[in-house]
């Protein structure tokens, strides 16, 4: 029952919109992602969540652990200022169990698509009951307002995520009854949603909040895709408007229960982007995952409405963070104090925060910005923040996860089983899982593609079922396959990225050459012409090896340089190296190969040259000397910055010594 482009929730003909999951099949390098979501991460969460004691706090029929069990409670002002997290001897409970419980279904239902898996599911479903009990009458449902602290719904919308869960909720909701055709979740959030709408909105008499933490505006969004119902794009509309607006929410919240507004532990409403109106935002601001979840809602916005002042302000903030404060691996938010931003060119590489959430985000808020048209500006950022600092934090197998995501480390930071705040094992399970609706979108008269790689999208076009098929190596190599079975012929307009980084690229259509730069704007190649069954394209892009230079305004990369190919940043990590990575130099002059190991890590390109290497030798009696350390020659080898520490534990770095 996906909703049409053109049904109730929304006009402009020309949005895309990405395909639905069950739409894409996708192997070779995200197929092997994919698989190790579906059969290990998937199972992992749901355990992880289990050994958390999340389900104690959302079953009605266990004794409530706010209530039976003794546990140390903060004043409610600490509370407020540790994001009141409860912490006894025998049960935690917190306030976004709700949230990384959405997630963990939201990952489930995806990869349940991928494949069977007849116990998670019925785990699944259990989860589910246990919700539709916890369900009040009026609609409303919230682990922590109902079990934990009852009576005080509403009161803190600043701190307590009770609409970022309600989103989380709905975004697993929307996914479970896509893979799985149940639809007892979704009845369940809409419900809630309904109910939410009651409480706050435009309305004389509703409260006028919005959550601290963002997420509920693109959660109602998908909620309005899938059922049709406008309503939930209105709310979402609402909560985006709302957002900063005077007399601020948050400050007569917190009169209206008593505190001072101005005790507020972050100081600044910046840390929810909820300082100034949302559409008088151009610099990216505060908590990193909730600046990328705002933006992310503020772009279907914007694409649903038709909203060009909401692009305007969309268009600064992306300038904001791409041009001043993103890491080279797509990673965000160099501060663990706010999780977030701190100031220009500050992109520190040993202590970056880096949450994998953040680079969650930015994929997310790229792939929206893509809803209003083919533009290479954001899908070559989202393919940056996919390939790199986003699946960073998952390991090969699929059973580790990192929450910071380092440039440097010196071999102590590895990935952890699970973590007290875990919302990035779920985030990154979702996002790979669901990866096959980043690679395309589709309009009324055109398809997408927006990632290479093997893959298949099924997909109706002017009333005509059509499939499109990729066959590549991809990320490994830049040729592409695509071919195209329409039932009948139809004409649409097949758009293809482009990549900047591609020095150049040869387009056949048929086996007829066609020249991308006559036919591309936005670095996407436009073709235009009636399709039929058995038709294919050919594109090849050449993937040079780059060394990448920072601004000399980023202080922490002066006199370095990072090698990338295609879409992939590389790293030097101790386990394929002689010498300490810090010790090595890479000539300007050297000549770098890139090499098939189909052994390492699951099978990668490697890239290796000759290097320059200090040496410790003669050092044993101080720290200085007038004279430099001795070099000498040595291989460098560099792996995808995603692959490291997934072997023994050892020094990586990203940025090395330009020589
Ligand atoms: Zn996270």
């Amino acid at each position: 029952m996906t909703a049409s482009p053109s049904a109730k929730t929304g006009n402009p003909k020309l949005a895309f919109r990405p395909l639905p999951v069950p739409q894409v099949d996708v192997y070779g390098f995200w197929g092997d992602r994919a698989d190790a979501v579906a059969t290990c991460t998937a199972d992992i969460l749901y355990e992880r969540c289990v050994e958390a004691r999340m389900l104690e706090q959302i079953d009605p029929d266990r004794p409530s652990p706010g209530i039976v069990i003794p546990f140390h409670s903060p004043s409610p002002d600490e509370a407020d200022r540790q994001g009141a997290e409860f912490t006894g001897s025998t049960v935690t409970t917190q306030m976004f169990w709700d949230s990384d419980l959405g997630k963990t279904i939201e990952t489930a239902a995806y990869s349940l698509y991928r494949r069977k898996n007849p116990e998670l599911e019925k785990k699944i479903d259990a989860v589910i009951d246990m919700y539709g009990k916890l369900q009040q009458e009026d609609g409303y449902l919230s682990s922590w307002y109902q079990r934990i602290q009852p009576g005080k719904r509403w009161t803190n919308l600043r701190d307590c995520h009770e609409l970022y869960c309600a989103g989380h909720l709905i975004e697993g909701a929307v996914a479970y009854y896509q893979a799985t055709g149940k639809r007892k979740l979704l009845d369940i959030m809409c419900r809630y949603a309904d109910h939410i709408a009651s409480v706050l909105g435009p309305e004389p008499g509703k409260k006028k909040g919005y959550c601290g933490h963002e997420e509920i505006e693109l959660a109602l969004v998908k909620l309005a895709r899938v059922t049709g119902e406008r309503k939930y794009m209105e709310l979402a509309k609402y909560f985006i408007d709302q957002r900063g607006q005077q007399p601020h929410y948050f400050d007569e919240e917190a009169r209206a229960r008593g505190a001072d507004p101005k005790a507020y532990h972050f100081k600044t409403y910046e840390y929810s982007q909820s300082h100034i109106p949302v559409r008088e935002q151009h610099k990216v601001v505060g908590h990193a995952v909730r600046a990328m979840y705002l933006y992310s809602g503020m772009a279907d916005i914007a694409t649903e409405y038709g909203d060009d002042t909401l692009r305007s302000a969309l268009d600064l903030l992306w300038d904001d963070l791409t041009t001043k404060s993103l890491y080279v691996t797509g990673g965000l938010g160099p501060s663990a104090h706010n999780e977030g931003f701190t100031s220009d060119y500050d992109l520190p590489n040993e202590s970056a925060y880096a949450e994998t959430c953040a680079a969650v985000g930015l994929v997310f808020w790229a792939s929206r910005m893509l809803g209003m048209g083919p533009n290479a500006r954001y899908a070559d950022m989202m393919e940056r923040a996919l390939y790199n600092g986003s699946i960073s934090g998952l390991s090969l197998d699929g059973s580790l996860f990192f929450y910071e995501n380092p440039l440097e480390s010196r071999g102590a930071h590895n990935r952890w089983k699970w973590h007290r705040c875990p919302c990035c094992p779920p985030n990154i399970g979702r996002m790979v899982a669901s990866i096959g609706s980043y690679f395309y979108s589709l309009a009324d008269d055109a398809l997408a593609v927006h990632l290479y790689g093997d893959s298949t999208a099924r997909f109706d076009i002017s009333g005509v079922p059509a499939s499109l098929t990729q066959t590549s190596r991809y990320p490994w190599d830049g040729a592409v396959e695509i071919a195209l079975e329409p039932q009948a012929p139809v004409e649409f307009t097949l758009h293809l990225r482009i990549p900047a980084w591609s020095a150049s690229a040869q387009l056949k259509v048929n086996g007829e050459a066609i020249k991308p730069a006559e036919i591309t704007s936005d670095g996407y190649a436009a073709i235009k012409r009636t399709w039929t069954k058995g038709d294919d394209v050919r594109l090849d892009l050449e993937m040079p090896i780059e060394r990448l230079y920072a601004n000399p305004q980023v202080r922490q990369d002066a006199g370095r340089v990072a090698l990338s190919r295609g879409p992939l940043i590389y790293c030097v990590e101790a386990s394929d190296n002689d010498s300490q990575p810090h010790r090595l130099t890479l000539p300007r002059t050297a000549t770098i190969e890139a090499q098939q190991r189909p052994e390492l890590l699951g099978g990668v390109v490697t890239l290796s040259t000759a290097a320059l290497a200090d040496v410790p030798d003669g050092w044993q009696d101080g720290l200085y000397r007038p004279e430099p350390p001795t070099t000498a020659e040595t291989r460098l080898t560099a792996i995808p910055y995603f692959a490291w520490d997934n072997r023994e534990p050892g020094e990586m770095l990203v940025w090395l010594r330009d020589g």
